[in-house]
């Protein structure tokens, strides 16, 4: 049986540093439209970055509601609603890879853990009496929320929350959450960082809603690594590598929603051809290019190929006008 496979994983950070510039462009950029409202024009940009609807999660996830219950695609943060989709798609075809390679907190995630590594010497493990339980918390909020939007919501709410004042102002009011951050707010960040230094993927692994329903949509996926038997010396480098803490050394095929296809056991298996990434029914690329940088393509281009669709759809730019957005930021206090 032919498979796709996949060694190299080098230019995995840099697509990961690419998000993370992309992301913090998109930041600059909103504050700046946040300025031109604030200013009620003077200064500041007028133009609204609609990739910052990639942080309203939940605003996204209701105008997935309205769609599926009455057809009405989200007109006022239509990039959430395509981001998550896209996210939703990558996540299923390429198991999870949705954080380990676009999502910006990953990377931050995996720095943390490097600061952890570099104080204490030592990746610092759960004890797995509190891991189990832990992860699951994960879980537990996932349902939460979509319990709330999916079961709780009708169609018709959900449309109403879409067109509502709060949903239009939903990301100014998280940008002024974080410009004005509480004492009790920065406590929580500074608890999550702390703990991300100290114990590997905190946030990803025991907390993050998101990163839950990627896990389930990738324990669906096709895609998983598999361990060659005859090819294994048992040496354990990649269960100590792995961070999904998969004990990859004595499985046939990984697929726990755990595993984000980072590749980094197969880049730090000693035993060539003893892991691989692959699809079944994918044949294996014989272009050589193709062959080490394939798999990076396919996720990336996937999932940007979906963004370009969604532009071309009328699924990109928001409905709401500047005269809106402004009307609507000098009533900001009421909602
Ligand atoms: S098994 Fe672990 S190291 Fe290997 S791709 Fe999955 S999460 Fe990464
Ligand atoms: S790192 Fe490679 S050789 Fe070592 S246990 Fe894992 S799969 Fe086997």
């Amino acid at each position: 049986m032919k498979f796709l496979e996949y060694r190299n994983i080098g230019l995995r950070k840099y697509i990961q540093a690419f998000f993370v510039l992309l992301s913090l462009n998109i930041g600059w950029q909103f504050l700046s439209f946040y300025r031109f409202l604030e200013s009620s024009g003077f200064s500041g940009s007028p133009v609204r970055p609609p990739g910052v609807e990639a942080f309203i999660p939940l605003s996204a996830l209701v105008g997935l509601r309205s769609w599926l219950g009455t057809g009405f695609f989200d007109t006022i943060h239509p990039a959430g609603v395509t981001l998550l989709l896209a996210a939703f798609v990558v996540s299923f075809l390429f198991r999870k890879s949705f954080c380990s390679w676009i999502c910006p907190f990953g990377l931050l995630e995996e720095m943390l853990s490097q600061v952890g590594f570099k104080l204490f010497r030592e990746k610092i493990r759960m004890p797995r009496w509190l891991d189990i339980p832990l992860r699951s918390v994960k879980y537990v909020l996932l349902a939460f929320f979509v319990g709330s939007v999916f079961l709780m919501m009708s169609p018709d709410a959900a449309v109403s929350f879409v067109n509502s004042p709060y949903n239009k102002m939903s990301d100014i009011k998280m940008l002024e959450f974080f410009l004005n951050i509480s004492m009790t707010g920065f406590l929580v960040f500074a608890f999550l960082i702390i703990m991300s230094v100290i114990i590997e993927n905190f946030w990803c692994r025991y907390l993050c809603p998101y990163g839950a329903l990627m896990g389930i949509l990738g324990w669906l996926s096709p895609a998983r690594i598999s361990r060659n038997e005859a090819l294994c010396t048992g040496c354990g480098a990649c269960d100590r590598a792995c961070p999904g803490k998969l004990t990859v050394s004595s499985s046939k095929s990984i697929l726990s929603p755990e595993c984000s296809s980072c590749l980094t056991c197969i880049e730090k298996c000693p035993s060539a051809g003893a892991l691989r990434y692959h699809i079944p029914g994918i044949p294996k690329p014989q272009n050589p290019v193709l062959k080490k940088y394939g798999l990076h393509i396919a996720m990336v281009g996937v999932y940007i190929l979906l963004i370009m669709i969604a532009k071309a759809a009328g699924h990109w730019e928001t409905s709401v006008t500047n005269e809106d957005f402004r009307m609507l930021y000098s009533m900001l206090d009421l909602y």
